[in-house]
């Protein structure tokens, strides 16, 4: 017999269905066992003097423990969920479970360490059930508009880029690194004349990062196109493609959102509003007494970030706000720059930095002085070459995946905004 998903069984037909046992009530006379795959749970039935074998199976059996269970389903108005319950016919044990070392009340790094059960939790599953959704919803935006998917690679010969650390790995008999972007390669695919390009893959980043939103590995969400005026195109690329990511998911998920998570899917109004790095900081000084040293001017801080949620709701009721104008010395050397100016900027959501975009230099013998005045030569030499021979002018911008659906869900973690987390003390499972 063919397996019937849970959501699809019907009553008043036999069929077959698979899956984990998510809890057993054994009663005096009957057994009520509820079995749960990707798309529901059902409550199969069993009265123990009709069915002695089958009563004896799950008398011994745990929960989490896998079955295939073959048998009538019935309408029940009494079951609370579904309204139909399965009168079983036949009961094979696929993998009898032992007892869970984990539970809701368990803490989260213990939860890690047995992530697979940790998962099998409803509203744990939903979380990928919706990062899916942001995922197919960016593709999709980007296809119907001609971009090309590429996949470039993670082991790499140079281990300077962006100031960020890497991990070095050990490739024969030399030396090589673990991609912290795909930056270089997306570029090189605008001097191949590919012209329009994104690649979802994953980043890797050697940071001694203890926070909330940071991950030694994570997906990025990458985006490079050519023959843009100014970095304004990106930004305008940028707030169109979460626009309609945020649309999409509202659709399949809004409710489920709300309900599950407790938290609104709002779908932004475009232009999304852009303020430059300083007139931020004096409106946050001005607004909410919120003052730095001048040293730190030239990024924004963590707290500003969180406050610049508050102004961006405040003053443009939007969730979102672009940041431009950051420092020179903050960014990194293939930026463009304009009298000084990065002509790029972050994009910040709900309180926390989900992307840096910005034109980039294509200028061979300015991008050249850019990556000396950063100390780079060497390690960015092969890359200056793509420069050489004929490149249009570009930008682009990185989404942080996993940052994206924490925030989306309201998650305090990006530990379980990802499916398996990767920190500086985590490398298991
Ligand atoms: P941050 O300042 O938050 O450390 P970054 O400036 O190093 O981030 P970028 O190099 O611009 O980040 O990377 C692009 C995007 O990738 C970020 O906006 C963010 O969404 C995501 N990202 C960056 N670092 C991490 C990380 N360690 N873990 C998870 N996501 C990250």
């Amino acid at each position: 017999m063919q397996r019937t998903y849970i959501s699809e069984t019907k009553a008043g037909e036999t069929q077959k269905i698979q899956g984990f046992i998510d809890k057993i009530r054994d009663q005096k006379t009957m057994q009520f066992i509820v079995v749960r795959d990707t798309t529901g749970k059902i409550q199969v039935t069993v009265v123990k003097s009709e069915q002695p074998e089958i009563a004896e199976i799950f008398t011994g059996l745990n929960v989490n423990s896998v079955v295939t269970i073959e048998g009538k389903v019935v309408e029940n108005p009494a079951v609370k969920a579904g309204g139909k319950e399965i009168l079983p016919t036949s009961v094979v044990v696929e993998s009898a479970a032992e007892v869970s070392p984990i539970d809701d009340s368990t803490a989260i790094d213990m939860r890690l360490d047995y992530r697979w059960i940790d998962l099998r939790d409803e509203k744990k599953s939903l979380i990928f059930k919706i990062q899916t959704c942001c995922a197919k919803a960016l593709r999709n935006f980007l296809l119907e508009r001609k971009f090309v998917e590429i996949h470039t690679p993670k082991i790499i010969a140079a281990a300077s880029e962006s100031g960020a650390d890497v991990f070095e790995l050990k490739y024969f008999d030399r030396k090589a690194y673990l991609a912290q972007s795909p930056q270089f390669y997306k570029q090189m695919a605008m001097a191949a004349g590919l012209e329009r390009i994104f690649e979802c893959a994953p980043v890797f980043r050697a940071e001694q990062s203890y926070t909330s939103r940071h991950a030694t590995e994570f997906t990025g969400f990458d985006i490079e196109f050519s023959y843009i005026d100014s970095f304004e195109d990106v930004m305008k690329l940028e707030e169109e493609l979460l626009t309609y990511m945020l649309k999409c998911v509202k659709e399949e998920y809004g409710e489920v959102i709300a309900k599950e998570f407790g938290k609104e899917v709002i779908v932004p109004t475009t232009p999304f509003p852009r303020m430059k790095l300083k007139d931020v900081y004096q409106e946050l000084e001005d607004r909410y007494d919120y003052i730095v040293d001048d040293i730190e001017k030239g990024d924004l801080t963590t707290e500003a970030e969180k406050l610049v949620y508050r102004l961006a709701q405040e003053k443009y009721n939007s969730e979102f706000m672009f940041v431009t104008d950051y420092d020179a010395k903050q960014r990194a050397f293939y930026h463009m720059r304009k009298d000084g100016v990065p002509q790029g900027y972050d994009l910040i959501w709900r309180g926390v930095e989900i992307t840096t975009g910005a034109q980039r230099e294509h200028r061979y013998e300015i991008l050249k002085e850019q990556a000396e005045e950063k100390g780079l030569k060497k390690d960015v030499e092969f890359y200056l070459e793509f420069f050489k021979y004929g490149c249009p002018p570009h930008g682009g911008f990185g989404i942080g995946l996993d940052r994206i659906t924490m925030l989306l869900l309201d998650i305090p973690t990006i530990k379980e905004a990802m499916f398996i987390f990767r920190g500086p003390n985590r490398l298991l499972p």
